[in-house]
C-alpha cells in the first residue's frame, strides 16, 4: 500500500471513508465479489466498514458462478452513450447459500444476506422470481463510446442469463 495523496495531518487517527471498495488492478464492478465482515454480514459491493456493524470487511466471497433470482426488472430505452438500447436491467438477489457451499472459506449459514446487485440481463424475457446466472461479457458497452459513467460500476463484466428450468 502506498501513502500517496495522503492528507492526514499527523493527528494519529486515520479517517475511514465508507466508499465501495475496489480491488487494485480491477475496474470497479468488473468482478462479482461480495465482502464479508467478521460478524458475517455480506455486502456487494463491499465497504471498508460493514454498514451493519462497523467491523472491517476483509473476507471475499466469489459470486461469479452463483445463480441469482430476479427481484425486479426494467427495460431502459434511454441509455447512456455506448450502451445497447433497449437495455434490460434487473435487481437480482444471489443464492447466498449456494455461494457459501461453493466456497472453501465459508460455511453455509454463517453469512447473512441478502446480497443484491443491479445488473444487465441478456434478454428482456424474464419475470420476477426467475433464476438467472452470470455470464461474462467482455464489452458491455461499445468500444470507444465515451467515458465511463460514475454510477456504472455494476455494469461492466457480467450480464445475467435466464437458467432453463
Ligand atoms: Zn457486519
Amino acid at each position: 500500500m502506498s501513502d500517496h495523496d495522503h492528507t492526514d495531518d499527523g493527528n494519529g487517527s486515520e479517517s475511514v471513508h465508507d466508499e465501495p471498495r475496489v480491488r487494485e488492478g480491477h475496474l470497479s464492478g468488473d468482478d462479482l465479489t461480495a465482502y464479508v465482515c467478521t460478524n458475517g454480514h455480506a455486502t456487494f459491493p463491499g465497504h471498508q466498514r460493514c454498514p451493519e456493524c462497523g467491523e472491517s470487511q476483509d473476507a471475499e466471497l466469489d459470486l461469479s458462478e452463483t445463480r441469482a433470482e430476479v427481484v425486479t426488472w426494467t427495460t431502459s430505452t434511454a441509455t447512456p452513450p455506448g450502451v445497447r438500447e433497449p437495455n434490460h436491467l434487473a435487481i437480482v438477489e444471489f443464492d447466498l447459500d449456494a455461494a457459501l457451499e461453493a466456497s472453501h472459506d465459508f460455511t453455509a449459514g454463517t453469512v447473512q444476506g441478502p446480497v443484491r446487485t443491479l445488473a444487465q440481463l441478456t434478454t428482456g424475457d424474464v419475470e420476477s422470481g426467475d433464476v438467472v446466472e452470470p455470464t461474462y461479457v467482455e464489452e458491455l458497452r461499445e468500444p470507444g463510446a465515451g467515458i465511463r459513467e460514475p454510477d456504472s460500476q455494476s455494469w461492466d463484466g457480467y450480464r445475467f442469463e435466464p437458467v432453463e428450468s
